[in-house]
């Protein structure tokens, strides 16, 4: 089962992302953790990348591609599923990557939505900067990480609702609710 989990800042992807691949042994491949880990090591890769990321605006489709293609190849000889978090995030890298598992010859399953109102994302974000510190939780960074979503990522929601592969979450509620939903959504898969 191969999935893309998506949604805007603080959803509650990752959260979520982690119970899934737990339970379907899926391979968690977020763009974000694998970006602030290069920040964090101080590679080349991460420099380019904490600049953009702190103003809330997207890194390169070439540097997430290449990130993407390795990953999906490894996974693809290890015959191993996966669940992709924060990435595709517009539609370009939605296209890029249709291309590249057309060419490993793998499918995709669902496209999860898990949607949360703006109000609510303001909040949980805000006070997620108290608890991990992430650079770029602020109020200033967030605003322009939200215009990103609604402008860049959101025009998912109908591409991937035109390939019959979208599946809605209500993100509002208790994580174990919301887990539940996502359980019964792959159990239907
Ligand atoms: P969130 O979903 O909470 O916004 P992520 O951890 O997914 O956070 O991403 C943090 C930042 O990393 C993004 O604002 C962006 O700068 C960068 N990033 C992550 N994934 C991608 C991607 N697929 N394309 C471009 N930039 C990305």
């Amino acid at each position: 089962m191969n999935i893309i989990l998506f949604g805007p800042p603080g959803a509650g992807k990752g959260t979520q992302a982690k119970l899934i691949c737990k339970k379907y042994k899926l391979d968690h491949i977020s763009t974000g953790d694998i970006l602030r880990n290069e920040i964090s090591k101080g590679s080349e890769l991460g420099l380019a990348a904490k600049k953009i990321m702190d103003s809330g605006n997207l890194v390169s489709d070439e540097i997430i591609i290449d990130i993407i293609k390795v990953r999906l190849s490894e996974n693809k000889k290890s015959n191993i599923d996966f669940l992709l978090d924060g990435f595709p995030r517009s539609i370009n890298q939605a296209n890029l990557l249709s291309k590249i598992m057309n060419e490993l010859e793998i499918s995709l399953n669902s496209a999860i939505l898990i949607d949360v109102e703006q109000s609510v994302l303001i909040n949980r974000i805000l006070n997620r900067k108290n608890t991990e510190g992430r650079d770029d939780d602020s109020e200033e960074v967030l605003a322009s990480r939200l215009k990103v979503y609604y402008d860049q990522t959101a025009p998912l929601i109908q591409f991937y609702k035109d390939l019959n592969l979208l599946k809605w979450v209500n993100g509002v509620g208790e994580i174990n609710d919301i887990n539940q939903q996502i359980n019964s959504i792959m159990e239907q898969l």
